[in-house]
């Protein structure tokens, strides 16, 4: 007989043993700049991409026209009893507008999206077919389906087309999954590409996660789909609110009838209490935004590709097309040590380690902002060349 609690004191010194123990670290936040263990860091850590969140003036606007009649802290309910608040309908309404879809359906987060959508929206027969990097979330709704499920090597065309051609005849339905851009290597899916593979087959739909290029991408910032022009194309086309919109929540723009199968299949859009109406309105104000904010969308650009510039030249290999930047340290206890340097350093960066990313592939993960300055960004690269 095992005692519970010893049972999970041994998993957490195994964990320790492998340099791979997650604990919460405490900071206070000042716009761009975090605070901890007595230290004043750029952070380089979070998805706040375009330094929305950081931003006390968009705040300010916001406040401004904020009645408490407005200010609705709580939907008391799920969506689908009465907490249906006018904010909802607001904001997936703006959505597809901008995306020229048929609709829209808003999500508590992106988690609950990824493990909604795939099981709702496939049986035994069918069959997932996903990049072999996409995220935990991803994978968890595939694990909660009933469909089978098979991960393609990573944007590899080849291996996809191949499994696409030997599969196809055989299920009902095949669902491709994919990140637009990666969220630990910074690189991006062959969206064109994988739009054309699709299209070969009239029984495969298509699922892309613009979780870290919404907001960032495309000349109004709406993805890479549409940096691509591929909008139309894409079936399931999922945008997270909490990244670069600075905000909560998840989306995906779909056809109508996608939409009203979602409301009605979808556990976590079902069984849940919706998002505050009053989070929903701060959505539609920052979407209301973002089209213009193609100046801060380039300056993210010019800083990412400095970066991969100056790797380029230290012939250090990186992956990256964006401004999500590994550095690749390999073993997690050197990755930390890393970590704790660059930290002392000024620069909040974290290492990222097994399970999160594969064993041995340990590293550092630096989210580029929009509101790094140039001397910020001199100091970053001397660091990075350390
Ligand atoms: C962050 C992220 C999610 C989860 O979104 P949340 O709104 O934070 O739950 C889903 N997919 C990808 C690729 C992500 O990076």
């Amino acid at each position: 007989m095992n005692n519970p609690y010893e049972s999970m004191q041994t998993a957490l010194h195994e964990l320790s043993a492998q340099g791979n123990l997650r604990t919460l670290s405490h900071a206070l936040h000042e716009g761009r700049y975090l605070y901890a263990a007595g230290q004043k860091m750029l952070n380089l850590s979070s998805n706040d991409y375009l330094g929305l969140a950081a931003n006390l003036e968009l705040r300010a606007r916001f406040l401004e026209n904020l009645t408490p009649e407005d200010f609705l802290p709580s939907s008391s309910s799920s969506r689908l009893l009465t907490g249906n608040h006018p904010a909802f309908d607001e904001l997936e309404t703006a959505l597809a507008r901008l995306y020229g879809t048929e609709s829209a359906l808003v999500f508590n987060s992106g988690y609950d999206a990824n493990t909604g959508i795939l099981p709702a929206i496939t049986e035994a027969e069918d069959l997932i077919l996903a990049d072999k990097l996409v995220h935990a979330s991803l994978i968890d709704g595939m694990r909660l389906s009933r469909a089978r499920w098979h991960r393609f090597k990573h944007n590899d065309l080849h291996h996809l087309d191949r499994l696409l051609a030997e599969h196809a005849p055989k299920h009902r339905h095949i669902i491709i999954v994919t990140e637009s851009i990666f969220s630990m290597d910074g690189d991006e899916a062959p969206l064109s590409k994988l739009v054309q593979l699709k299209q070969l087959h009239p029984n495969v739909l298509l699922y892309v996660d613009e979780a870290h290029a919404f907001g960032l991408r495309g000349h109004r910032g709406l993805g890479c789909c549409e940096e691509k022009g591929c909008i139309g194309e894409v079936d399931f086309l999922a945008g997270t609110l909490g990244k670069a919109t600075a905000s909560a929540g998840a989306f995906v723009v779909c056809r109508q009838v996608t939409r009203d199968y979602l409301v009605n299949h979808v556990r976590p859009f079902i069984f849940t209490t919706a998002l505050p109406p009053v989070i929903a309105k701060w959505s539609r104000h920052v979407l209301h935004l973002l089209p213009e904010m193609s100046e801060r969308r380039q300056r993210l650009n010019t800083l990412s590709r400095r970066l991969h510039q100056v790797l380029r030249e230290q012939k250090v290999k990186c992956p990256s097309t964006s401004h999500i930047i590994p550095l690749l340290i390999g073993d997690s206890a050197r990755a930390v040590y890393r970590a704790e340097e660059m930290q002392r350093h000024g620069f909040y960066v974290r290492a990222v380690r097994p399970p999160t990313v594969p064993e041995g592939t340990a590293r550092l993960r630096l989210s580029l902002r929009a509101d790094i300055t140039d001397e910020e960004m001199e100091r970053i690269i001397e660091e990075v060349a350390k």
